[in-house]
């Protein structure tokens, strides 16, 4: 896909995850040339594998949903859409400690009709709760993400307004809403989460089928992606961290001076604050209000299975979505890994392994059955305190568009002002603004040399 007719130059991306990969990727397919400057030894940035005793551990599980198409657009130019699952129709077990649990699944009828049968037939709620759902549901339609209003409210504040007791918000609400914005609901700004529950759940029938990687994330996002960007004549220098960004543009790339027609700064928002030169944003100390929301993964490997389906949401336990790993993760012997996705873990980012072990080895037995017959035969737990920004009320304002006082210099990342969530969609998405202003700005500066200016 490289090569076709475009501007020239030679662009410095700074961050090799899913945005700098994307920007790199969208350059490239219009022949421009592209070096990505990752400090650590691999691509992929928040999403990646590492290896514990024969199997592949991701550090956290991803999923995604049909309603993402930018992603979608990346796994296509990875080649890699036949190495994700997605769901023919939305449907979700959602486990109780107590009780059968109750099960979510899409109708085939339009949206946002989809939803009715549904809830309808979700019986975690009482056909009282399920009605004021469905009104909160309508009436969340009709909110604009884009208000500025709406930045300042939380999401939880809002649906308590709209008759949302405890057992709706629990069971349906914040299953959702805390998966996706890695916040609970009394946290979460509203806008953001009124966004995500217009696209995904509210608009096309199918928005919200969940997609979930088929093999590690390290070969996703990292192995496939170096392959396609070097292929296309891309640069990749790992073990390269940027230290300054000068007038010139000029890098310093572990010490060295490198030159740069434009810059792309595609690193967290913690990062970008310090690496980006005050001339560029005046307001970058701001960014860092955007502040942490931690992700926890509890890995857990059984001598026998004790999970029937490839992934189960619970309530009214610490476990919240739980993924069966065990053909990703290469385990074989007859066993079953699986992994406790655990957003907004405030509460249990410091808490040490071995009370880890007790509270969730305890709540998976009480979830499934099969369990508590079960061998544990490894148990693990991958902490990411910084896994997202905090979306909180006032984060969407400290939000920066991609485009900077410098015209050569760019911001990527899925903190910028994407319009998403912080998520490989968000991040995939300001690759794709990023690398079009980069375009713009090498065809701009190649008119102007031309015509002398
Ligand atoms: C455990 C976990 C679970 C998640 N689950 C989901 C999910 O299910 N679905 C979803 O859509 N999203 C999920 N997310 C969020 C998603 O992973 C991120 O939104 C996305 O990957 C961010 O991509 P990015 O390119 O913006 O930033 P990053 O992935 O953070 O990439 C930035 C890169 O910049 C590099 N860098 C930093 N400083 C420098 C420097 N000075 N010089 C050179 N390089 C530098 C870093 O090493 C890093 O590789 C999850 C995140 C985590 C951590």
């Amino acid at each position: 896909m490289s090569g076709a007719a475009g501007p020239s130059g030679d662009v410095a991306i700074v961050g090799g995850g899913l945005a700098g990969i994307t920007t790199a990727l969208a350059l490239q397919e219009t022949g421009v040339r592209a070096t990505i400057y990752e400090a650590r030894p691999r691509l992929g940035g928040a999403t990646h594998s590492f290896s514990r005793g024969g199997l592949t551990v991701d550090n956290g599980q991803h999923i995604f949903l049909k309603c993402c198409a930018a992603y979608r657009g990346l796994l296509a130019r990875l080649g890699a859409l036949d190495r994700v699952r997605v769901q023919d129709r939305f449907d979700v077990r959602v486990l109780t400690p107590d009780g059968p649990g109750g099960r979510l699944r899409r109708a085939g009828a339009p949206g946002p009709l989809h939803l009715l049968p549904a809830l309808a037939g979700y019986r975690l709620l009482s056909p009282a709760d399920r009605l004021r759902a469905v009104r909160a549901s309508l009436a969340l339609d009709r909110l604009d993400p884009d208000d500025p209003a709406l930045d300042g409210r939380t999401m939880g504040g809002w649906l308590a307004g709209r008759g949302q007791r405890r057992q709706a918000r629990d069971a349906l609400w914040d299953l959702f809403v805390t998966a996706a914005l890695n916040i609970r609901l009394d946290d979460a700004a509203l806008g953001p989460a009124a966004m995500v529950c217009q696209i995904a759940l509210l608009r096309r029938p199918d928005a919200a089928d969940i997609g979930v990687p088929a093999i590690p994330l390290g070969d996703l996002h990292g192995t496939l992606a170096a392959a396609r960007i070097e292929r296309a004549g891309g640069r990749i220098e790992l073990g390269a961290k940027v230290t300054a960004i000068d007038a010139g543009p000029k890098l310093v790339v572990n010490g060295s001076p490198v030159a740069a027609d434009a810059v792309v700064v595609a690193v967290p928002h913690r990062a970008a604050s310090s690496l980006v030169p005050a001339e560029a944003s005046p307001g970058r100390a701001s960014w860092d209000g955007l502040g942490s929301s931690p992700i926890v993964n509890i890995h857990v490997v059984y001598d026998r299975p004790v999970l029937d389906e490839p992934f189960v949401a619970a309530i009214g336990s610490p476990v919240q979505w739980v993924f069966d790993r065990t053909r990703v993760s290469g385990l074989t012997g007859g066993g079953q890994y699986l992994a406790v996705s655990v957003s907004a873990a405030d509460r249990w980012i410091d808490t040490p392994t071995a009370e880890l072990r007790a509270v969730y080895l305890a709540a998976l037995e009480r979830l499934f059955p099969a369990a508590r017959r079960a061998r544990v035969t490894d148990f693990f737990v991958t902490r990411e305190r910084h896994a997202t920004f905090r979306q909180s009320p006032g984060s969407g304002a400290l939000r920066p568009a991609s485009a900077t006082r410098l015209p050569w210099l760019f911001l990527a990342g899925a903190w910028t002002d994407t319009g998403w969530p912080d998520t490989m969609e968000g991040a995939v998405r300001s690759g794709l603004t990023a690398a079009r202003l980069v375009r713009r700005h090498l065809r701009e500066k190649t008119t102007d040399e031309v015509s002398g200016r």
